[in-house]
């Protein structure tokens, strides 16, 4: 199987990822769609209609599967447990295989995918990593149903944001979209990416506009300040971004141009 999954992997590499070579990252989709244009907040109807003029805009639900110094991680499982495991398989790699799952936070389309159709854990060996403000604010907080059954599946392990949370994985505070929220700098080889959950939903007009933000921020104005800081962060050290949607192959290199950012 180790041999399987390494020509994919570095098929991959060659096909979609070269920016990110020397860390095995594998992009995993979940789905792909339209979005409407009404779920854009701090945008006007003409900047709206700039973009979009059909009022419809790309969206895709992704996760990621890379490879941290022999350490296969998983982050994010998508909405429910079907494409997600499906897409793993694919490249070699079996459900009881995933040990590791590192959230970037607690919405439905980043944690569904733990719990399978028959309600037990899709991957039975896995430990669940999420950062505390999150796991605060959607268990004892919110009291949320849906997370707090998901979890109780796992051995879930919290961090604090700037915890180097499994080897060579970094956790960076870009709360906002969710209090909890984290982007995780993963390093191997001396190749770096950011995986960076939902910095972004929808990069055709948020990469020109930073400041325009969606209906899911828990708090807007920090969702864009910490989208701005993690972009600078990317473009100043030239380090690729991951995102669940961002659009396929769901990693991204950015420079600054203003107050804008520019995909290389
Ligand atoms: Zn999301």
């Amino acid at each position: 199987m180790t041999k399987i999954f390494a020509t994919l992997v570095i098929s991959l590499l060659v096909s979609s990822c070269a920016f990110a070579e020397g860390l095995e990252v594998l992009t995993l989709v979940e789905t792909q769609g339209q979005s409407d244009t009404g779920l854009l907040v701090n945008a006007s109807d003409s900047l709206k209609a700039e973009y979009f003029p059909d009022g419809k805009m790309p969206s895709q639900i992704l996760a990621f599967w890379v490879k941290v110094s022999d350490n296969g991680i998983l982050f994010d499982t998508g909405l429910r447990a079907g494409n997600i495991p499906a897409e793993l398989s694919t490249k070699g790699i079996d459900t009881e295989n995933v040990k590791t799952i590192l959230l970037t936070h607690l919405h439905p389309d980043h944690f569904g995918g733990l719990v399978n159709a028959e309600g037990k854990a899709t991957f039975p060996n896995a430990e669940v990593y999420v950062s505390k403000p999150e796991y605060d604010y959607w268990v004892n907080e919110l009291k949320n149903d849906g997370v707090i059954s998901a979890l109780k599946l796992y051995k879930v392990n919290q961090f604090a944001f700037g915890d180097e949370v499994v080897a060579g994985v970094r956790a960076i505070d870009t709360s906002g979209h969710t209090p909890g929220h984290v982007s995780y700098l993963a390093e191997s080889g001396g190749k770096k990416i950011l995986i960076a959950g939902d910095i972004m939903h929808f990069q055709i007009i948020q990469l020109p506009h930073p400041e325009v933000a969606v209906k899911y921020d828990v708090d807007p104005v920090k969702a864009v300040q910490s989208r701005k800081f993690l972009f600078d962060y990317a473009a100043w050290k030239n380090i690729p971004v991951a995102g669940m949607h961002i659009m396929i192959p769901g990693i991204i290199s950015v420079t600054k141009s203003g107050e804008s950012y520019v995909k290389q």
